[in-house]
């Protein structure tokens, strides 16, 4: 069974609506699909609204939060978009997106790069604005050559657009979570480059917060990357999720759909969602 958790719409930097997200999720032969934008339901909302045959939709946010210094992401799946918590964080997450914004276009504007806000907020649409918007926005306008190298030189981690930035905590966040009744799982654990002993730490605190599970697949990765994902899940009592984190057609990224078996003797969120 093909299953996909993690997946990005033009409600915030994915490239497809949800419609055409649906439609490459169905022609792909994938069972059940969670839109999980950053910190917006709005895609998924009209996701669920289209309702194509074959196709279990399961209603994801990915939320951005601190933890240890560093911005952690947490899905959550299946969650009750009516949730009073949950609400109120994505209106506040939406509200510190934008102040954001402004920050990270002041920084590209001192770098040479002339209506970075308008910019990104073009191709954002109606969507909050996050870093690929001023990425692709560079590229558009000529003042970088990719997206990658606008990451490495002004966007990424360290560099002048990286502003600190006042996400929630990651307790605060996996417990809006539960409170939506929604399954938290910790996303892309090895993408923070943390250390065995911080990634270690980092997984003890999401549990004690009330986390269930860990993406042990995110993407294109390493078969060694799984397993050793597979292991940390198994030593934590954690459950695994699964998932493209597609964005958009690209080479060097994964399509929609994993399948299940990847998940091996360890227990998956599915398990528990349908
Ligand atoms: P934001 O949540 O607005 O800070 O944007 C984070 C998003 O930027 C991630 O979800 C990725 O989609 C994208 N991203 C982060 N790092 C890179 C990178 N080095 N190259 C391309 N995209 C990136
Ligand atoms: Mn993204
Ligand atoms: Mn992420
Ligand atoms: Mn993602």
């Amino acid at each position: 069974m093909l299953i996909d958790f993690h997946t990005h719409t033009t409600a915030s930097d994915g490239a497809l609506t949800p419609a055409q997200l649906l439609s490459r999720a169905a022609d792909r032969g994938v069972e059940v699909l969670a839109l999980t934008d950053h910190d917006t339901l709005s895609g998924w909302q009209v996701a669920q609204s289209l309702q194509r045959d074959g196709i279990t939709i399961v209603c994801g946010v990915e939320l951005s939060c601190q933890w240890g210094g560093a911005t952690i992401h947490v899905v959550g799946l299946n969650v009750n978009a009516n949730s009073k918590a949950l609400v109120d964080m994505l209106d506040h997450l939406q509200r510190i997106r934008r102040d954001r914004a402004v920050k990270i276009a002041a920084k590209l504007e001192q770098l040479g790069a002339q209506g970075a806000l308008d910019g990104a907020q073009a191709l954002a649409g109606e969507a909050a604005i996050c870093r690929p918007h001023f990425a692709h926005w560079l590229v558009s306008e000529g003042y970088m050559p990719t997206v990658s190298r606008a990451f490495d030189k002004w966007l990424g981690n360290g560099k002048p657009g990286d502003i600190k930035t006042p996400w929630p905590s990651l307790a605060d966040s996996v417990a809006v979570i539960v409170a939506a009744g929604g399954v938290p799982v910790l996303a892309h654990p090895l993408k923070y480059r943390f250390s065995r002993t911080k990634l270690r730490a980092l997984c003890d605190a999401f549990s004690i917060a009330g986390g269930a599970a860990i993406e042990i697949v995110n993407g294109r990765q390493s078969d060694s990357e799984i397993v050793e994902l597979r292991r940390l899940a198994k030593e934590k009592k954690l459950s695994v999720s699964l998932g493209s984190d597609f964005h958009r057609e690209w080479a060097h990224g994964a399509d929609l759909g994993v399948d299940v078996s990847v998940a091996g003797d360890v227990s998956g969120v599915w398990e528990t969602i349908l």
